[in-house]
């Protein structure tokens, strides 16, 4: 069972301790800093990866001292992160209070439905070859969610209704382009001829002028490729595009980005 890690929502904590009194909230994160240096899903020490510090006498204060403290920790292995900012007031005695983002882990079954459609995506830009394992399902949205961004047009998921082999339409004109998906348990299937007609079969019925036929086979047959010339050739359709397990990856890579500093977004702005 492949396992894929996700890290992309968070949870906010806060505490404030006013002069000499107990803190108000998370009092036992004010004062145990190891806590935080944890990676909770590997248990191993997380590494500081962006380290800040301020010490200002501001006018407002009095003569008092603020410093400002901002740190990022993340896990080595898994890449979890936590982001936490101190803020001291000294005027005679301190007040403190700190907020702190960390990356709430979610761990999901590569060929379960229920995996995000963005979590699969930037998991295989590293491990493409892992594609066979996904749900069926997911495996058309993924391309729904590939080829919106690739073509910056809707594309509809025609899903369970299964019009002749049409899994998706893109709408990108008057004469929308019908796709099929196909995910094969091997990448070393080759497509055949017969699937290739059949799919031009539907897009004829369907009067649509363009499709393309998505695979995670390494490739396609060469009557398979053959075919595919001969229907723009006879003018049954206007364009028909193969994508193999490379060209589909090709894309895939060039339209998602990773973020391997997902923290920055929650920075304090004015270092
Ligand atoms: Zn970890």
């Amino acid at each position: 069972m492949k396992k894929i890690l996700d890290y992309s929502e968070t949870v906010t904590q806060r505490g404030h301790q006013d002069r000499g009194k107990t803190p108000d909230q998370n009092e036992d994160l004010f004062f145990d800093r190891e806590k935080d240096g944890v990676c909770p899903f590997c248990k191993i020490q997380t590494q500081i990866v962006h380290c800040d510090y301020q010490l200002t006498y501001p006018e407002w204060l009095e003569g008092g001292e603020f410093d400002i403290q901002e740190d990022v920790k993340q896990c080595g292995n898994c890449g979890w992160w936590r982001l936490r900012c101190d803020k001291v007031t000294t005027v005679g005695i301190e007040a403190r209070s700190f907020v702190m983002e960390s990356a709430i882990l979610k761990s999901y079954d590569l060929s379960s439905r229920y995996v995000p459609i963005e979590a699969i995506r930037k998991y295989l830009v590293e491990n493409f070859g892992d594609v066979i394992h996904i749900h069926d399902r997911n495996m058309e949205r993924l391309v729904q969610s590939v080829f919106r961004e690739y073509f910056t047009c809707d594309v509809e998921h025609v899903g369970r209704s299964h019009d002749g082999g049409i899994d998706l339409i893109l709408v990108n004109s008057d004469s929308p382009t019908v796709v099929q998906v196909k995910r094969r348990k091997s990448l070393d299937h080759v497509e055949g001829v017969s699937g290739v007609r059949e799919f031009l079969g539907a897009a004829v019925l369907k009067k649509s002028r363009s499709c393309i036929y998505v695979s995670t086979s390494r490739k396609f047959s060469d009557p398979a490729i053959e075919a595919a010339q001969q229907a723009i050739k006879v003018g049954s359709v206007q364009s028909y595009e193969l994508y193999d397990f490379d060209r589909f990856c090709d894309i895939l890579k060039l339209t998602t980005s990773i973020d391997h500093a997902p923290w920055k977004a929650y920075m304090r702005k004015e270092w």
